[in-house]
């Protein structure tokens, strides 16, 4: 964490410019103080440290297997976009990882770097592939969308106002770890980042056109979030944050599904999934049977 801290300070030192960047696909304008190199670095060397305390499944089970699968899938299809749109440059430092850890907790996070958990406690709920790139979609679009970079720029203006940015993560590394892991929702030790209405709603949909281009049906998100919302407690994991309210979040999931299916249909992975079904990884071969030839017919010749 120290090297970190040291890496942040000294980049911050020279970067006095506030980027201002366009998030794919919705275009929005957002406001980041730090650079997606950094932030690509400090999840490599975070998700590291949380799978050193929270060992992944090992050995692989079938549902690691699956989670890995259509981890790969949404991974390629997110590449795919940023190609085609020149905007490879913003997920360079990507090297994506796709790991299972067994809790209780109903939720799952992607940092920056493709750097991905998934708890077992989610897993019944998302019961199919579909499912599973219904939270895999959403999650890794908030690392696409750079939604934790714009949570960790706000809370460190807030909390390192009056002493100054360099100053605050000189000094308080492990706060400055601590904003780093909440930004993404991971644990619960301070819990006061929760994703903003506009991110969840935004990760909604860039996560529909992920999975959509991935070859998964985005209309099972509809019956996935209809699941979630029939889960209460009182204290929903980032997944379920309480904020959008279901409803609104399933209403502008089908508002946006025609949208998301242009996609679907303009990418699939070059696995050669054609699959539209959403519910397995590998395509259903869909064997046209042989037409039925219609046997040539004995012409019997018409007797006059
Ligand atoms: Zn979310």
């Amino acid at each position: 964490m120290n090297k970190i801290t040291r890496n942040v300070v000294a980049c911050l030192i020279g970067f006095a410019i506030i980027s201002c960047t366009k998030v794919p696909i919705t275009g929005r304008k957002q406001l980041k103080l730090l650079p997606d190199s950094m932030m690509a670095e400090m999840g490599q060397t975070n998700y590291a440290a949380f799978l050193k305390e929270n060992p992944a499944v090992s050995p692989p089970t079938r549902q690691s297997a699956e989670v890995t699968a259509v981890g790969l899938r949404i991974s390629k299809a997110v590449e795919k976009y940023m190609k085609d749109n020149n905007l490879s440059q913003k997920i360079a430092g990507y090297k994506w990882e796709f790991n299972v850890v067994d809790s209780k907790e109903v939720n799952a996070w992607c940092m920056p770097g493709g750097k991905v958990v998934v708890y077992t406690g989610i897993l019944p709920l998302t019961k199919d592939d579909a499912g599973l790139a219904v939270v895999m979609g959403h999650e890794i679009a908030h690392a696409i969308a750079d939604h934790g970079n714009e949570r960790m720029s706000q809370e460190l203006a807030v909390q390192a106002a009056g002493i100054g940015l360099q100053v605050f993560m000189q000094t308080k590394p492990q706060a400055t770890q601590d904003i780093f892991m909440s930004s993404f929702g991971v644990g619960s030790q301070l819990g006061i980042l929760a994703y903003s209405r506009q991110h969840e709603l935004e990760a909604d949909k860039l996560g529909l056109v992920f999975m959509a281009m991935a070859g998964y049906n985005p209309e099972r998100a509809v019956s996935f979030w209809q699941e979630m919302s029939k889960m209460g407690g009182n204290k929903p994991p980032e997944i379920m944050s309480t904020h959008p309210s279901d409803e609104r979040r399933i209403a502008q999931i089908q508002a946006f599904l025609p949208e998301a299916k242009k996609y679907f249909i303009a990418y699939t992975p070059e696995t050669g999934t054609k699959s539209n079904t959403g519910t397995t990884t590998q395509p259903k071969t869909t064997t046209t049977p042989s037409k039925t030839t219609t046997p040539a017919k004995t012409t019997t010749p018409v007797k006059k």
